[in-house]
């Protein structure tokens, strides 16, 4: 595409602006092909203390991916971190939970009442694994007809929301049904592995120009169920993103700076990574920048 620029008396210079590339223009760039794509971080917090102490917030991610808003795994404190950042739930057209563990389900059902405005206008979709909905449900039964559609994640499926769409390529390690996400934007792919036991085949299901990953340890554990920071520098190398960011952070990791962590992660690996701050806003087209 080609944008036109002044006229001028001589033709050759007129052919030469008429045909400067749009990638010239960011912002024509932005304004033609939508919004950008956004990510806020309404937390950051991953493990048991750092949830119930709130030494970090744990309110999931607000996507914005031009205009569509999602809300990712609303877990405490998702709706007064949402309404502190301005962030309207009335305007969610998606809440997805990844798995109903406290800290990701804790605030589900006040925002699905937020999203829907207290039940008076039916609207917006609730993705959630089905352990999530049946026995020991997070998501309360009277709330279960106030989004327009409730869908049930599965394991190697597709889904989408307006000219958004996500998979769930597989289940994770993990003591409910978990599944981590590959979202496909008109302009971007992101992947969000979301808490597992590391396993071999990972990396080769999230590939994307962004990788976000929950990295709860510093050093792996037997019996915990959740990556460490070896793991998260492992899958980096193989899946090879533009960028990645860590949260989800447990004591230890936080006790470590893992700030400083990410620097090191970014010159072991040669690639940028990034740690999660709570109230962080990334904007995906700083990946063409790095
Ligand atoms: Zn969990």
């Amino acid at each position: 595409m080609t944008i036109g620029g002044e006229a001028r008396n001589d033709s050759g210079q007129r052919f030469g602006v008429m045909t400067r590339s749009l990638s010239s223009f960011p912002d024509i760039i932005r304004a033609v092909e939508g919004l950008p794509d956004t990510i806020t971080f309404l937390g950051t917090a991953g493990a048991r203390f750092v949830v119930t102490k709130q030494f970090l917030a744990s309110g999931g991610a607000w996507l914005n991916f031009g205009g569509t808003e999602i809300l990712l795994d609303p877990g405490p404190g998702c709706l007064v971190q949402s309404v502190k950042r301005k962030l309207d739930a009335s305007r969610l057209k998606a809440i997805i939970l990844s798995h109903k563990h406290l800290d990701h389900s804790g605030d589900i059902n006040i925002m699905i009442e937020a999203m829907t405005e207290g039940g008076w206008k039916q609207r917006g979709v609730v993705f959630a694994p089905s352990d999530a909905l049946d026995k020991d449900a997070v998501i309360l039964p009277y709330l279960q007809n106030y989004p327009q559609e409730i869908d049930i994640l599965s394991e190697g499926k597709s889904y989408s929301i307006e000219d958004i769409s996500f998979e769930t390529p597989v289940k994770h390690r993990h003591p409910v049904e978990t599944y981590g996400f590959v979202f496909r934007t008109p302009r971007h792919t992101l992947s969000w592995i979301t808490d597992t036991k590391y396993f071999g085949a990972l990396s080769r299901y999230y590939r994307a120009e962004l990788l976000i990953m929950n990295v709860v340890m510093l050093e792996s554990r037997d019996g915990v169920d959740h990556l460490s920071i070896p793991e998260a520098r492992q899958i980096i190398e193989e899946v090879k993103p533009k960028a990645a960011i860590l949260t989800h952070f447990g004591m230890s990791l936080w006790r470590a700076k893992p700030w400083e962590l990410a620097q090191k992660l970014s010159e072991d690996t040669g690639i940028k990574v990034i740690a999660a701050r709570d109230g962080m806003r990334f904007d995906l087209a700083r990946l063409e920048e790095l």
